[in-house]
């Protein structure tokens, strides 16, 4: 025990972790290692994880499928160079990837996170209006409540509040915020909250490089659904006004919303799309950046006739061959089925917590669940009861929000569920 609680110490004073204080930070658990469903601590605790460590790990931990495809390709080589070189696993996740993206995106560009492959596809935005001598196009629009990663540029179209741009005040590139869409998924669309949309794309058009956001779910910036009418107009006004349409599916890409790519509850295909998070199951940090033909076209056929971007980890080989298998057990796995599981159980047993006055609000779509609070939540007490009760969360805000990993058995859910909802109840001291 005393060798664990040293390692804690050690870690609170030198590691800095995410969202966190160097110097008074929370206290970490120590995870030795994880399987299936279960993240298994240092002391031998076992917990249901309902965060699938931020939307990636979607079929589980410790995958026998994902561990091979790891281990034979580092038998290969674990990496190599991708200016110059190109390999197997790079050329058939491509294939792979493109027969299932929304039809018409077709060049990948990869990169090592999600907030690369925002920043890589504002910069293709930028430099495709750059080719056609229109570079007074360089503003994007976005949302409010939208979340695109840390990094600089991402940051600048996160939203103002919860994206803590206060902080860089006047020096983040300045955006155009719109409210954030409305109507919710599950509602009749009230066209009405186009209009603000559509004025401001009169306005604005000759100064817009790309609206970027959100397909249907907004994840870290709210945990919101909105309804796929919102994202179908933006994508007309975007074509009609000559923007590009940015479609960041990080979080929702690979069946987390109930299709495999959010957009598709549009039937929309964006200029520009986004892929991180569960590409490969949550194995490596790798993302992918895709565009149609026109705009690969568009940025290659004028000067400097070249995408001036080069991760040095670019298209990893481990990477891509953890990510192709990732992408095959999901398509080979009955996963609508699973993810509509997942959701009748989550609103069934999460649904109840509406009842509670501390609660404002109970949603779910696909296997998302999000119970919303009337007030901050206290994340220390609350994760003392979470693990309590055996289960891995990671509140923030008003929000309490889980996305279990697809494997998860009916069993394990209504422990999970149980379990928030018991948690919420003691927290909260109520029946
Ligand atoms: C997580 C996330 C990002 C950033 O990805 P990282 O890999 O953390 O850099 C960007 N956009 C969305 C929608 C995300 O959920």
């Amino acid at each position: 025990m005393m060798q664990l609680d040293k390692l804690i110490a050690f870690d609170k004073k030198h590691i800095w972790h995410p969202y966190a204080s160097a110097t008074n930070p929370m206290d970490n658990l120590l995870v030795k290692s994880a399987k299936g469903v279960f993240i298994e601590l240092e002391n031998g605790q076992k917990l249901i994880d309902g965060m699938s460590s931020w939307w990636s790990v979607i079929h589980g931990y410790n995958h026998p499928v994902l561990n091979k495809a790891m281990r034979d390709q580092m038998e290969q080589m674990a990496h190599v160079m991708f200016g110059g070189l190109t390999h197997k696993p790079a050329i058939e996740l491509t294939k792979r990837l493109l027969r299932i993206v929304p039809k018409g995106l077709a060049h990948v560009f990869y990169s090592d996170s999600g907030s690369v492959a925002v920043e890589v596809a504002m910069k293709m935005a930028l430099q495709y209006w750059h080719a056609q001598d229109k570079g007074g196009k360089n503003t994007f629009v976005t949302v409010k409540n939208g979340y695109h990663g840390d990094t600089w540029h991402a940051m600048s179209v996160c939203d103002p509040d919860t994206g803590m741009h206060h902080i860089f005040n006047n020096k983040l590139a300045i955006q155009h915020f719109l409210p954030a869409p409305k109507t919710r998924f599950e509602d009749e669309f009230d066209a009405s909250e186009m209009k603000e949309v559509v004025a401001f794309f009169e306005e604005n058009h000759r100064d817009l490089a790309g609206f970027i956001l959100e397909p249907i779910v907004q994840g870290a910036g709210g945990m919101r659904f909105y309804h796929p009418e919102y994202l179908k107009r933006v994508k007309a006004l975007c074509l009609q006004y000559n923007v590009l349409l940015i479609v960041d599916e990080i979080a929702t890409g690979f069946g987390r919303s109930g299709k495999l790519f959010a957009c598709e509850y549009s039937g929309i295909t964006p200029d520009i799309m986004c892929l991180g998070k569960a590409m490969t199951g949550g194995y490596m940090s790798f993302a992918a950046t895709l565009c149609t033909e026109n705009v690969a076209k568009v940025i290659s056929n004028a000067s400097p006739g070249v995408f001036m971007h080069g991760p040095t980890f670019m298209g990893n080989p481990m990477a891509c061959a953890v990510a192709l298998e990732s992408i095959n057990l999901l398509l080979k796995s009955d996963w609508k089925l699973t993810v509509a599981r997942i959701e009748k159980q989550l609103k069934n047993q999460l649904g109840p917590l509406k009842k509670l006055d501390a609660v404002k609000d109970v949603r779910v779509l696909g296997a998302i669940g999000v119970v919303e609070m009337k007030e901050n939540v206290d994340m220390k007490k609350l994760q003392a009861e979470f693990l309590r009760q055996g289960i891995w969360m990671r509140p923030f805000g008003k929000l309490i929000y889980t996305m279990p990993p697809f494997i998860i058995s009916e069993t394990e859910l209504t422990q999970l569920c149980t379990g928030i909802c018991t948690t919420i109840e003691t927290v909260y001291g109520q029946k």
